[in-house]
């Protein structure tokens, strides 16, 4: 193992937009993220929150009978 070839690696929170924080490890500190496991539709199955605003609502009756 060669030592000092890599940036100073430390735990870091995160802080997503759905306010879930969560720490990982990063060079950089106190990230902000848009997404994350908690409120990725990909993990929920549900569509993203942040849609809420009726978009959705109007496509879903449009297209349905
Ligand atoms: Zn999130």
């Amino acid at each position: 193992m060669k030592q000092g070839i890599h940036p100073d690696y430390k735990l870091t929170t995160v802080t997503c937009a759905c306010g879930n924080k969560f720490e990982t490890g990063s060079v950089r500190e106190n990230l902000r993220v848009e997404i994350c496991s908690a409120c990725h539709p990909f993990f929920t199955g549900k569509q993203k929150f942040v849609d809420a605003g009726g978009r959705v609502e109007k496509f879903k009756k449009k297209y349905s009978r």
